[in-house]
């Protein structure tokens, strides 16, 4: 991991927004990550509270595109900051796109008149499964096991892959996601086990790791975990699996990405 630094022009960096599962708390967002690779900068997943945390880093005109895993207000409640404050503005950039699964983004959409922010944004919705480029990413998507239909993602640019889970439970899918990925950002809302009535629909600590080690991932980044979730545990108990390096996402916390690396 490094610190934040002048960005390397042919690195993929992602930047951490917040990586608190469920509500945000005081001192983390929930799902936010900043992913960035030749001057293209891709948001994914703004979840509570992340809107403040991107301003840390950058404008709200320097995000091109946005990528929702699924509609829970967790991973886009702030969305509508977001768009409120580029269309709103005296000098509105230009719409911004949101990729999103069907009807994912519905909600949040609607917390406004249609009119009021209709040019702020142009909405393209997927279906997971769908494969389709971002800027400079290519966009591998699976259907995972959720609450809600969700999206678990694969980016990859010339340089790296990144792999995202978004929310969910167990599924012969994650490794195939994660396979050799750079980075494997991996939900664990739990450390041991889950509650068994959520257990087809979320992860722990536990089998994040598993998986990591299962698709031989470089690193493995643990996120989502509930609040209140002692870091030190739920990283001693992947670490157990996964014996690469191994973060919980943080609020600004920064890597760069490289093939190997
Ligand atoms: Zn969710």
């Amino acid at each position: 991991m490094t610190s934040a630094g002048p960005l390397v022009s042919c690195a993929m960096r992602l930047t951490v927004l917040g990586g608190c599962g469920a509500w945000p708390t005081a001192v983390q967002a929930c799902s936010g990550y900043l992913v960035e690779y030749a001057g293209f900068r891709l948001l994914i997943d703004p979840g509570y509270a992340t809107l403040p945390r991107l301003l840390d880093h950058h404008t709200v005109d320097a995000v091109d595109a946005v990528l929702i895993s699924h509609g829970h207000p967790d991973h886009c409640a702030d969305l509508n900051p977001l768009l409120r404050s580029r269309g709103l503005s005296d000098a509105p950039p230009a719409a911004l796109p949101v990729y999103a699964p069907h009807g994912a983004v519905d909600a949040v959409l609607a917390l406004d008149k249609p009119s009021m922010l209709a040019e702020a944004y142009r909405l393209h919705e997927f279906k997971p499964g769908d494969r389709f480029d971002i800027g400079p990413f290519t966009t591998d998507t699976w259907l995972l096991p959720h609450f809600v239909p969700n999206a678990g993602i694969r980016l990859t640019s010339p340089e790296a892959v990144l792999a995202y889970t978004g929310d969910t439970g167990p599924s012969p899918d994650i490794p195939r996601l994660a396979q050799g990925a750079d980075l494997f950002l991996s939900e664990a809302t739990y450390i041991h086990e889950v509650p068994t009535a959520d257990a087809p629909y979320l992860l722990t600590a536990r089998l994040a790791g598993q998986y990591a080690s299962q698709a031989d991932t470089a690193r493995l980044m643990l996120t989502h975990l509930w609040p209140g979730t002692a870091q030190t545990a739920a990283r001693e108990v992947a670490a157990a699996a996964f014996r690469g390096p191994l973060d919980i996402a943080t609020p600004g916390l920064v890597t760069d990405l490289a093939r190997g690396g």
